[in-house]
């Protein structure tokens, strides 16, 4: 087809591919997928956890978009981290029950450390039976959100909480950051050094405190839904089960700005927070209850929202567009003699339940990586709602990767959902898997090539400048 052709089509069909002509439907609906059978593993550490019962509901919160011609699914599960296969038996049951094709759909975890354990990471293996009973769950809960669908308007609002975020890694003197796992002393920063620990110089890279809102209103102006995005790992402090402060932001927001609203879905996704946590250890520690810390976070996200929430412009009609890339990466494979080194840690280890020490624990972790293939596909998405751009990375994203998509992205208002579609891990940048620490360890936590941050963010800005034509 020449291209005057294509040109003479995209005209017809112009009107097609734009908005519909009564506007935007929405639907959302957070499905309840707190287990039912105790105890159960929880990752999040590096031995195991075992759960005997539920702090707080854990839910799969689904927000369905459908602009008469493209229709979109975005779900935030209460889960440390989701495998890709979970996520695709999710998406592809979801896509028979609705229609939506799976590359229309993000699934993402809010990376809470209390939450059933789905897939293997450090001494924590997958619950079989929660491995088979979540993808149904998730997909019952788009069909629900899709079944839900009725005339809305949809808005963008930003924030900044700059109170909540600082940045985890430290660079500290270096005769005083302790030995790697893998016996080295080159780490130039450590995460978690400790509250004023000696020889702090400054944090290693720096955060983002911007909060993003896409907020959904019904024809009548009712809130429907509202999602937002805030680069924070997590807080921690509640008993196993928990959704952490994503569930209690949820319900929090819920009461200030939709206290009437019946059915209301408030939805707090994970930014880029690979490195950034809730401990400023530049100031003594504070110390908190149990569950207090998320309360306080919760509260002091949710007001910043509540207020950026007043000035929100909406439209009825807006254009929305997805696309996906598989991007094959290398894995940072332990060489022989690295498995020489483990094999022999191993064995002196052979006797424990449980492996005590970073040394121990990541002599394991190069055997589980040897059987890796030498590179994986790596899946990336952009979605587009109106002059919205949602990117999505299957990794721990540092912080810095997030500001740099957010500066360049062709789309007005963007911003970064983390493990996302999958999980491959952290994904420092160069400089920073230069300057070690635990995020770069080699594990499988941490496993992609150096070079991965790069590769990543030229794929996601050419798929945000695709679904931004
Ligand atoms: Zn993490």
């Amino acid at each position: 087809m020449t291209r005057a052709w294509v040109k003479a089509l995209v005209m017809i069909f112009g009107l097609a591919t734009a908005a519909r002509a009564d506007g935007l439907k929405a639907g959302a609906f957070a499905m309840d997928v707190t287990p039912k059978r105790f105890p159960i593993s929880v990752n999040g550490g590096m031995a195991d956890v075992q759960a005997r019962g539920a702090n707080d509901r854990l839910h799969a919160r689904c927000l369905v978009l459908d602009d008469g011609t493209t229709t979109i699914a975005i779900v935030v599960v209460d889960s440390c981290m989701l495998p890709r296969e979970l996520v695709e038996v999710a998406k592809a049951r979801a896509s028979k029950l609705t229609g939506i094709p799976s590359d229309h759909m993000l699934v993402s975890a809010t990376h809470t450390h209390s939450a059933p354990t789905v897939t293997g990471v450090f001494q924590s293996e997958p619950d079989a039976d929660y491995v088979k009973y979540l993808p149904g769950r998730i997909a019952d809960g788009i069909k629900e959100a899709h079944d839900r669908r009725v005339a809305t308007r949809v808005g963008f609002g930003r924030a900044k909480d700059e109170t909540q975020v600082f940045n985890r890694r430290w660079k500290r003197e270096q005769g005083l950051i302790p030995p790697d796992p893998f016996g080295n002393t080159t780490d130039k920063v450590q995460m978690n050094p400790g509250n004023q620990a000696k020889g702090l110089i400054e944090s290693a890279g720096p955060v983002d405190p911007e909060l993003c809102l896409v907020s959904i209103l019904t024809r009548a102006g009712k809130p429907l839904a509202l999602l937002a995005n805030y680069s924070l790992h997590y807080v921690g402090g509640n008993p196993p089960l928990s959704a952490d402060y994503f569930g209690a932001f949820a319900e929090r927001v819920e009461q200030l700005i939709a206290p009437d609203a019946k059915d209301f879905v408030g939805i707090m996704s994970n930014g880029t927070s690979g490195d950034v946590n809730n401990i400023n250890f530049g100031t003594p520690a504070v110390k908190y209850g149990p569950g207090e810390r998320i309360k306080v976070v919760a509260e002091s996200v949710a007001k910043k929202t509540a207020e950026a929430y007043q000035k929100i412009e909406y439209r009825d009609n807006v254009r929305l567009a997805a696309a996906v890339k598989d991007l094959e990466l290398g894995v940072r494979k332990p060489t022989e003699k690295d498995l020489e080194r483990a094999r022999k840690i191993l064995d002196e280890n052979k006797d424990k339940k449980v492996l005590v020490g970073t040394a121990a624990i990541y002599a394991r972790e190069s055997e589980l990586l040897a059987k890796y293939p030498d590179t994986v596909p790596v899946k990336l998405q952009a979605l587009r709602i109106g002059d919205i751009g949602i990117a999505a990375i299957p990794c721990e994203v540092f912080t810095e990767i997030g500001l740099e998509i957010k500066r360049s992205s062709p789309l007005k208002d963007t911003f970064t959902i983390e493990l996302a579609n999958g999980y491959n891990g952290y994904l420092p940048t160069p400089a920073q898997h230069a300057l070690g620490g635990y995020e770069t360890w080699r594990a499988r936590s941490s496993y992609l090539e150096v070079e991965a941050a790069t590769k990543i963010v030229a794929a996601v800005k050419e798929l945000l400048t695709g679904v931004a034509k």
